[in-house]
Formats: structure tokens, sequence, C-alpha cells
């Protein structure tokens, strides 16, 4: 029998090739379900683990095992946490009833650290649609998710950086640089909310327009920092002003880079723009204030010349005519009147500098507002009436009562009715107008002058402020006084405020002080009437200044005491050892041996104890007193001394000692 086969060959071949082919095919699926990076399973609907590939096991240190034949929530990978195994638990029923699960989880590998894994549980359908197997899958992530969590921060520490900083920061998001944002320093910079800062932004939120100049000239918007960057080009420190419509003016240091993509080519670029207004504000003043030195140096030499050619007039009149009486006297009253001139220059100034460190201390007590005025408007009267000004007072009916520094408060007043003199033309019209307000007694010192021109107006209360700054047309000064007025008035706790229609039309000034309210004091102790004292002493006066010294001993001479002179420290020691003085007048300041050290040094010699010395010095300060009182000194009297307080001293010495013969021997 010959059966014909080929078919059945031929079929049996073709069969063979099907196995051979899916074997084939079988195999590359295997192998691609080994070696991919992917964690991958099958799993049964009801979640036992039937195939797991070898990467999901032996890549977390697990063996096959542990993992086959079991629910897929108990595989090794949850157990350590019951949380993650419910999870796991629902994420499976959820996928047998059909849905694709995905979700990021921890997982635990052998050792027990936790990681990542981005996991997904497919449910695979037959084509009714029914789910036959589930296939998890899943990759690690924890380096890629760590990466993220790095950057992450390192994204939010650059934004509170940016948020924080007090430096404007724009960023231009385009090589045109049309879209640009900027941080909230920015935004305060360019007085804008909205964090688009670009010309294209919608109208009501741009920034108000202002000009971006250089030098003054305005800069061409190709040439500012963020646009030569988005060139390509790194701009470093660049001085900008930015001037806005309403007129403000912000000054600003710039710096710009380029920003590249992954080409390299530029994608935008970053500027910085620093606010120095504050500094450049600060710069200026410190110019200004320099120049108005410079000036007030140039105004102080010309007002400390002045006064010394009359005094130098004087001085030849007087040696002229000895034996006229009449011209003398005139002399003498023209010499006091511009020492009393200089005296004041000088007091103003050491004033102003005392009160500039702090070290102006008021001496306040009960005084009565009316004392105050008068001794102002007696010292003032002499400028007053020589410039032929009359001048009226109004003083409230009540007498009113200041808690004050009567010296000082008057030293405001005349500065307020001499400058009222000094700025009106012969023939002025003054008026000092007192009233009580309430709790507040307000002075107006009001001229019929020159007056100040409204631009002046804020700047007169500044100290070495002269309007008139010319030297030919100043009328004597040095533009100390009303800045001295206001530092005092403010010590009270008072003001003051300069009005003026302008050049031409007066001026007015408005002093408000509070007013103490209760009832007035007893009336104050009257001092003891000055004595000739009826001593005579041995006296040594020491000083450098010759003329000082000289000058003082001559007139202790003319009041009866036997004087000597010394003119520094060593020689002083000297004669107070061969002179053996009662009173020694010793100047601080002295050359070879200085008056604490001189003072020691005498207080140790015989008899030097008991001697009485008294510091003359040009230092009045508080401390300067300690200072003296610790060296030795028995007083302490400032220059220049006022004889009729020498005077009252040396009467109090022999006073103390009885009269003439109880002077120390
Ligand atoms: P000065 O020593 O120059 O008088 P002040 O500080 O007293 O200095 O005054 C400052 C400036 O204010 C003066 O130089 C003057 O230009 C102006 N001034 C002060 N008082 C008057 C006034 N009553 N009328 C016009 N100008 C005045």
């Amino acid at each position: 029998v010959v059966v014909d086969i080929t078919a059945q060959r031929a079929a049996e071949e073709r069969e063979r090739a099907v196995l051979a082919d899916a074997v084939a095919t079988n195999l590359k699926f295997r192998a691609f379900f080994e070696q991919g990076a992917l964690f991958a399973g099958i799993m049964d609907v009801d979640g036992t683990i039937i195939e797991p590939n070898r990467l999901s096991w032996e890549g977390s240190g697990f063996t096959r095992d542990q993992i086959v034949d079991k629910p897929f929530w108990d595989g090794p990978w949850w157990t350590p946490s019951p949380a993650l195994v419910r999870q796991v638990q629902d994420a499976s029923v959820r996928a047998a009833q059909g849905e694709l699960v995905r979700m990021e989880l921890p997982y635990y590998v052998a050792d027990g650290t936790a990681r990542l894994v981005d996991l997904s549980i497919i449910p695979i359908k037959d084509e009714g649609g029914r789910v036959i197997f589930l296939a998890p899958t899943g990759s690690d992530i924890t380096n890629r998710k760590r990466a993220e969590e790095a950057l992450g921060r390192k994204v939010e520490e650059m934004q509170t950086l940016l948020d924080t900083l007090p430096i404007g920061v724009f960023i231009a998001h385009d090589p045109e640089a049309r879209l640009i944002t900027g941080n909230p320093a920015a935004h305060r910079l360019l007085r804008t909310r909205s964090p688009n800062l670009s010309k294209t932004a919608d109208p009501d939120e741009r920034p108000m327009h202002f000009r971006v100049c250089r030098n003054g000239v305005e800069v061409p918007p190709n040439e500012l920092p963020v646009q030569r960057a988005a060139r390509g080009e790194v701009v470093q420190d660049m001085e900008l002003d930015d001037v806005f419509d309403d007129g403000m003016v912000l000054h600003t240091i710039m710096s710009a880079a380029p920003l590249y993509d992954e080409q390299g080519h530029v994608r935008g670029a970053v500027a910085s723009v620093l606010d120095v207004t504050d500094r450049k504000r600060a710069e200026e003043a410190l110019r200004e204030a320099d120049r108005r030195k410079d000036e007030f140096l140039a105004t102080l030499s010309h007002e400390l010349r002045n006064p010394l050619a009359p005094l130098l007039n004087g001085l030849h009149l007087m040696r002229m005519a000895t034996d006229d009486a009449a011209t003398m006297d005139r002399a003498r009253t023209m010499m006091e009147r511009q020492l009393a001139q200089l005296v004041r220059l000088v007091d103003d100034l050491l004033d102003v500098s005392r009160i500039s460190q702090g070290k102006l201390e008021l001496r306040k007590a009960r005084v009565d507002l009316a004392s105050v005025l008068n001794s102002a408007v007696e010292t003032s009267r002499f400028l007053i009436d020589e410039m032929g000004h009359t001048l009226e007072v109004t003083m409230p009916d009540e007498p009113v009562y200041l808690d004050a520094d009567l010296t000082r408060l008057a030293q405001v007043f005349m500065n307020l009715l001499n400058n009222a003199a000094k700025y009106s033309d012969r023939g002025g019209r003054i008026r000092l107008v007192a009233k009580r307000v309430e709790r507040e007694i307000v002075v107006s010192v009001r001229d019929t002058g020159i007056g100040i021109a409204a631009d002046q107006l804020p700047q007169i209360f500044e100290v070495f402020s002269q309007v008139t700054r010319s030297l030919e047309r100043s009328r004597g000064g040095l533009g100390i006084g009303l800045s001295l007025v206001r530092r005092l008035l403010q010590m009270h706790g008072g003001t003051i405020e300069a009005r003026s229609e302008g050049p031409g039309h007066g001026s007015e000034f408005v002093v408000r002080l509070p007013v103490e309210v209760q009832a007035p004091a007893p009336p104050a102790r009257v001092l003891p009437e000055l004595e000739h004292p009826d001593a005579s002493f041995r006296i040594l006066v020491v000083d450098d200044n010759r003329d000082s010294a000289d000058s003082l001993s001559m007139m202790l001479g003319i009041l009866g005491n036997k004087t000597q002179t010394a003119y520094d420290g060593e020689e002083a020691a000297r004669a107070a050892a061969a002179f053996q003085p009662h009173v020694i007048l010793l100047d601080i300041g002295l050359p070879k041996l200085n008056g604490y050290e001189t003072c020691r040094r005498i207080r140790e010699q015989p008899g030097g104890r008991d001697v009485v010395i008294v510091a003359q010095t040009g230092w009045g300060q508080e401390e300067d007193r300690k200072r003296s009182r610790e060296a030795g000194f028995d007083h302490h009297m400032v220059k220049p001394i006022d004889p009729s307080a020498l005077v009252a001293l040396l009467s109090g010495l022999s006073a103390k000692n009885g009269g003439n013969g109880g002077v120390p021997q």
C-alpha cells in the first residue's frame, strides 16, 4: 500500500514550523520579559503571582520562592508595612475588575531599605472583555525622585532668595527681551505689582513710564543692559538713572548676563538692579555739607577779622589820646562792643559744636517768660537802636511760666531780634508779640526787612546756611544762629517756623513753647552783692598766652594783689616754690608740662597743699571739671575769665579765711 503522505508531511512540516515559530516568538517574549529593565510578572485575577520576571525578585535581593504562588500583596516588598499591603491588595482588586491601576509606592528590598517604585497593574482581557490575568509592571524611580526633590529644594531656595533679595532681578525669557518678569524687589523699584514687566504687558499693569539715563543722557532702548545681554554680552556694574514720568529719580547699578539653550544659542537674559539712591543722596548731602563748611570757613575768617580793625584802631586812639578822657572813653566803649561781638561769635560756635555732640546741658528751672524776653530785648536793644528801628513788644496779660534755661531761651529770642534788626534796612519796624494759646505760648518776631525767598525758607535753619552768600552783602553772622535757635527750642520741647511773603516783604519767626501750668515758685534767692576783696593775695598767673597772663596779672595788681606770671608748666612749678602764692590761676593747655601735671607737681611741693589752685580753661564741660578736680584743682573757670567772677572768688577766699589776717600764710 502506497500512501501518499506528501500532503500530510507538508501539513506536519507546516505545523512544526508554526510550532517552532511559536516557540521562537515565545522565547523572544520570554527574553524581553526577563531582560527588560522593568519589574514584570503575570498574576492570576485572584492576585496570585504565577510568573515573576527575574528582576522583580533578584533585583530586590529576594528568591523566586518568596514570591511565586503567593498573593502579590503578601510579597516581601510590602510586608514590613501593613498599610502598604492593604494599598497593594486594593490596587490588585481594582485591576481584577478591569481598571488599569498606576501609582508611586514605597517598597522594601531584602536589606530592609525603602525605595520607590512606579507600579502599574494592567488587566489583560480576552476578546469578550473579560479579565483573564493581571500583569504587574514597575520601575524603580528612587534616584529620579531624589534628584527631583533635590532640584525642587534648589528651586525653592532660589525662589525664597529672589523673593527676599533687596536687589531687583529681571529675567528676559526670549532673545528679543520682549517678555520680562522680575522678583518683588524689581516690582518695587519699577513701582508695579504685576510680575510682567514687559513693554508688551497689559497697559494697566505696565510699570510707570521712565527714561533710563546715563550721566543725564537717555540710553537708547537697545543699549540697555538686558538687551545687550540678550545679544550675548555680559554687562557689569553700569550706573544708570531711571527717571520716572512723575519726576522721581532712581539711581541704580545694573549688571546683566545672557542665558543659553542646549544648542548654545542665547535664549534670554538675567539682569540685576541695585538701588543706590540713598547712597547717592548721602554722598550729595556730604558734598553739600562740605561746600557749606568751606563757605562757613570763609565767612568765619571774615567775621573774626571784622572786629579786629576797630580794636586795633581803638588801641592806637588810646595811645594817642591819653589825656583826652572823652576820646579814651569812646574808644573803650567801642572796643568793648567789638570784643563782645567776637566773644558772641566764638560762644555761638562752641554752642553749635556742643549741641551737635549732644554735650550741651540745659539748666532748667521755673522761669517767667517776661524775664526771658526782657533779657533778650536788653541785649538786642543796642543793635536795634543803632539801625534806627522801632521795637514794639506785646506781652500776655497774665504772667506765663516756663520750665526753661533762662540764659538759653533769652539767647533764642536775642538771635531772632538781632536777625530782624540785621536783615532790615534802616528805620524798620520790629514787632515782638507773645500770646498764650491754651497750653502753649506763641511768640512771633516780625520785621519789615528784606524777607526770605520761598525756596530758601526750608534751609535757613540748617547750620552754616545763609541766604546771602556773597561776603559783600553779608550783614554779619556765621549762618549758625538759626540752627542754634531751632536746636535750643527743641531741647525745650518747642518749635520754630519761618514765614515770609518773599524778598522785600519782611519775615516772621513764630516760636511755640509749652507752658508750665503749676503755681508760681517762691522768688529766687537774691545773689549777694559783689564786694571788692579786702584782702591782698600773692597770685601766680600761668598762661602760655603771654598777653592773657600779663593783662590778668595787671588787673589783679590794680586790685591790690601781688602778682607774678609764668608761661609754661615747669616755670610755673618753679615760681610756685619761690613765690609761695596764695592763689594760682593755672591754664590747662601749657607747653612742657600741662596744667594737670603742673598742679600735681605743685601739690607735692612744701606748702603746696594749702595753695588755692584755679583751673582756667576753654573747656567747661562737667567732664572737664571732674578731670581738673581729680588733678587737685580747687576751682574751675572758663576762659575768658570774667573779672567779676574772679573778684567774687577772691572775696570768698578772704571771707573764708577771716579777712586779711586770715589769708593763708
Ligand atoms: P546769620 O549768622 O547769617 O544771621 P542765621 O542762622 O541767624 O545766620 O540766619 C540764617 C540766614 O537766614 C541768614 O543768613 C539770612 O539770610 C536769613 N535770615 C535770618 N533771619 C532773617 C530775617 N529776619 N529776615 C531775612 N532773612 C533772615
